[in-house]
């Protein structure tokens, strides 16, 4: 199997457009969707019912918690909340109702898939240094788990200890766990703008990054259309 893993939309319709395509065309055979399928960009609804409609795995991210739920956001960053007021208005009951039956947590052939940590899943942490992932680990009941939420690919390793390594091709190996972030669709955070995901390739047991340009000024001139914070459409050039 070819398994492409993809989250952290966060309603970006180009960025998933080009991961779809290129998924495609390395051959995936299964899809897999880490969550935070709407948040920040302007296509909350279309991006919901494309992966509705491919029905594959899919988990719940703190902003499909969020934007389908009716709490304040007041303690929220003001920008992400100003975004899920207005995604909230975007999107019906029907919608609203799927994002919150999203489980936490997933296996997935021999693997598992959470959008944040293993480690209390529903409290949203980050996993950003080996000792974060040190705590995932204790959770993780499976030789390879994958995450996303910090938006930044990266690979932790546990072997006599865990140890990160850069988010590179991976080869899994006898004795070893793994905790795979996959990066971010629609907003990625780590310097480079291109639309990130990966490929798992399950009979070699290899697992490919992959990073994908996508039509940005259209994304951007959406979110500036609808109203949304400048701020989201220009953190998008500098992958941050
Ligand atoms: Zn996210």
């Amino acid at each position: 199997m070819r398994i492409a893993l993809f989250g952290d939309i966060h309603a970006n319709l180009e960025a998933l457009n080009a991961v779809l395509e290129d998924a495609g065309n390395q051959g995936a055979t299964d899809y897999v969707c880490l969550g935070d399928v709407v948040g920040y960009n302007a296509d909350p609804a279309a991006c919901l019912e494309k992966i509705r409609e491919m029905a594959c795995p899919t988990v719940k991210g703190n902003h499909d918690e969020d934007a389908s739920g009716s709490h304040s956001l007041e303690t929220m960053n003001p920008v992400a909340a100003a975004a899920l007021e207005w995604t909230r208005q975007q999107l019906d009951d029907n919608q609203r109702d799927w994002l919150r039956r999203l489980r936490m947590v997933r296996q997935v052939e021999d693997f598992t898939v959470v959008h944040s940590t293993l480690d209390q899943p529903s409290n949203w942490n980050y996993v950003t240094n080996r000792f974060d992932a040190m705590a995932n680990f204790s959770y993780q009941f499976t030789q390879v788990g994958f995450h996303g939420h910090t938006h930044v690919p990266r690979v932790y390793i546990k072997a006599e200890r865990v140890q990160e390594v850069a988010a590179d091709s991976v080869v899994i190996e006898e004795g070893c766990k793994y905790f795979i972030n996959i990066g971010s669709v629609g907003q990625p955070r780590d310097g480079d703008w291109r639309a990130s995901y990966v490929i798992y390739d399950t009979q070699n047991q290899l697992v490919s990054f992959r990073r994908l340009t996508y039509d940005i000024e259209t994304t951007q001139q959406k979110i500036l259309d609808a109203g949304l914070p400048e701020m989201l459409a220009e953190r998008l050039a500098d992958g941050r």
